[in-house]
Parts: C-alpha cells; sequence; structure tokens
C-alpha cells in the first residue's frame, strides 16, 4: 500500500491535467470497519503533514478519500457513543463517508458505487477493507462452508461433516456460542481463546472437553494521532480520545514477541509521534529476474 500510494504520488507530480492528478490521489477506501477507520485516517493525517512537506507542488484540493460502508455507521458492531465519535473525527480530518452504499465494480479507472443509484467515483485507488474471506481446500465437504468461505464447526472446533478435522480463528464459523450466535468477529483474540481451549480438549477425554466460550475483552479502533475509541463489555464502559489511544497503542505494542522488538517500536512511535514523520519513504518494487536488478 505504500508502494503503491507512494508512486501515485509520484506519477501525480508529473501529469499535469487535473483530472488526472484527481484520479492519482483519490483514495476509496471500502468497509468502514477498524481497518478502515484506521486506513482512511491514517491517509487523512499524511496528507496534512507528510504529502504537503513533501510534495508542495501538488497543492490543496486534488486529493480526496472516501469511506464507503453498506451500513449505517462506521463502525457497525461498535457502541453508538464510538461510531460517533470516530464519524466525526473522520469528517474533521477530511475524510467523506458514504454509508449505506456499496461498491460495485472497479475497473482500475472508476469504483462504481450503488445506494439508491448508481454514482461513479473516478479513482486508481480502491483499498479493500470490507473483509477477509477464507481459502476453501479439498477434502472438505462442500456443505461444511459457511459465508465468507468460513468452515462450519460446532462447539468443540470440529469441522461439521468430518470426525477428525478442527479449524480454528477466522477461517471457523462457530454459531454454538449463545452471545455470537452469527458466529464470532474475525479478531485475534477470538483465534488466541479458541487456540487454547483446543489444545486442552484435545488433551482431555472427550466427555469431559469443554464446548469453546469467547470472553469478550472488550474492542478497540484507533482513528489517527491521539485519537481512539474504546468499548469494554464488562462492565459497560465507553471512553475515546487521547486515553483510549494510550491504552490501544500500549496493548499493540505489548502484543509483540521480545523486549527488543516492543522497545524498538516504541522508539519509533515517539519518534514519529514528535516529528509527525515517518522516515521509510522508500518505493520497493519486485527484483527484475531477467534483467537480476532491484529497482
Ligand atoms: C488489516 C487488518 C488489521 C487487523 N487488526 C486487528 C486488530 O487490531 N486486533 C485484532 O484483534 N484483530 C485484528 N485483525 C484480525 C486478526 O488479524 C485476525 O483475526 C487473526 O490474525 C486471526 O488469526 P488466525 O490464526 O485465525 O489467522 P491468521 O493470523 O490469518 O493466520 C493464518 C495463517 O495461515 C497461513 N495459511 C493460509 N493458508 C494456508 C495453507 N493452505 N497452508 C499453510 N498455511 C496457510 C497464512 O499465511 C497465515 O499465516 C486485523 C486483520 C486485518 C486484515
Amino acid at each position: 500500500m505504500r508502494n503503491l500510494l507512494l508512486n501515485r504520488l509520484e506519477e501525480a507530480t508529473r501529469v499535469s491535467d487535473i483530472e488526472e492528478k484527481k484520479k492519482l490521489l483519490t483514495i476509496v477506501v471500502a468497509g468502514a470497519g477498524p481497518t478502515g477507520v484506521e486506513v482512511s485516517g491514517m491517509f487523512a493525517e499524511m496528507r496534512q503533514s507528510i504529502i504537503r512537506k513533501d510534495y508542495p507542488e501538488l497543492g490543496k484540493g486534488f486529493s480526496d478519500i472516501i469511506l464507503v460502508d453498506g451500513g449505517d455507521a462506521v463502525l457497525g458492531p461498535m457502541s453508538v457513543d464510538s461510531q460517533n465519535y470516530s464519524k466525526e473525527s473522520l469528517e474533521k480530518l477530511g475524510v467523506k463517508i458514504m454509508l449505506q452504499t456499496k461498491v460495485k465494480d472497479f475497473d482500475g479507472e472508476t469504483v462504481t458505487l450503488t445506494d439508491h443509484s448508481t454514482i461513479e467515483i473516478k479513482t486508481k485507488n480502491l483499498i479493500w477493507a470490507a473483509g477477509v474471506s477464507a481459502i476453501p481446500f479439498e477434502g472438505i465437504p462442500a456443505e461444511s462452508f459457511g459465508p465468507g468461505k468460513r468452515m462450519i464447526v460446532d462447539a468443540f472446533n470440529k469441522v461439521h461433516g468430518t470426525e477428525n478435522i478442527y479449524a480454528i480463528g477466522d477461517t471457523c464459523l462457530q454459531t454454538t456460542d449463545e452471545h455470537f450466535p452469527k458466529g464470532h468477529p474475525q479478531v485475534a483474540q477470538v483465534a488466541i481463546q479458541q487456540g487454547k481451549l483446543l489444545a486442552k480438549n484435545l488433551a482431555t477425554d472427550e466427555p469431559l472437553r469443554k464446548p469453546f466460550i469467547y470472553n469478550d475483552k472488550g474492542s478497540m479502533a484507533i482513528i489517527g494521532r491521539n485519537k481512539a475509541v474504546a468499548d469494554i463489555p464488562k462492565p459497560k464502559f465507553h471512553f475515546n480520545g487521547f486515553m483510549a489511544w494510550a491504552v490501544w497503542l500500549f496493548i499493540h505494542v505489548m502484543s509483540l514477541l521480545t523486549v527488543k522488538n516492543r522497545l524498538r517500536t516504541f522508539g519509533n512511535w515517539v519518534i514519529a509521534y514528535f516529528s509527525k514523520d515517518q522516515s521509510f519513504r522508500m518505493i520497493i518494487r519486485p527484483q527484475d529476474k531477467d534483467k537480476n536488478i532491484t529497482a
């Protein structure tokens, strides 16, 4: 994504046609979940600081960042407080939000959207943040795959229609947990907790095995500098702004492996925070095997 964006900026400095320049600099993000919110917030902040500094010749007014979602709120599964805060924060950053609108098509030049009518946005940049789907493989009965090609599992993570195949994390769909009748969210905590329970269950006699019940520790989403939202389920509590942002950073840095990685990342973040800069702005291209060079 970094390579693509930097290339587009470079190209935009070389074209004089206003429409073409706008097409290179407009970004459409599909999906206003945590990833879509984070990505559009990040681009909006880059536009204010880094791009203005490195590409002053591009001027203002050429680039639009448009966040599109088929639902009627940003961060649909989160609390109304989180939804309102994130929408307002993104709009203040200059992100255009289009709700109840779906991406229908993209041909590399135009994104076609549908709400009640068809809307076309001229752009070369569409970023898909509207969810992942699993990769199915042979050997699993076709009827064992649910929406998003996720494998349907029972309460013990055994794949429907099989006797000795188990699936955990994003790739499985488990509807037996009473608080998540449509399946669990595709987040790391579900995968971690399912993995731990399955490991214990496989080492236990079948009648003593425990069904999976997700312990939801809460949801967070980062919007940008000093801006994040957090919903804690037990006790029900919402907070946002600098505090939520600091907690988000702490949780993510502590999730990294090894103390060295944590310190290095934390150090980089501190520098980036105060300098409002990202040092790594190199364009990297795949190796050209024929010419044996790396550009
Ligand atoms: C952009 C983005 C941001 C996210 N941010 C957050 C966040 O902030 N917090 C959070 O909780 N969750 C977040 N998630 C979701 C989180 O990453 C996933 O829920 C989590 O990684 C699921 O873990 P998993 O082990 O099920 O799958 P994965 O982490 O996807 O691991 C699956 C692994 O299997 C490998 N694999 C695939 N097919 C095969 C094959 N046929 N053979 C062998 N290996 C194979 C893949 O290469 C991969 O390494 C984010 C996801 C995305 C895409």
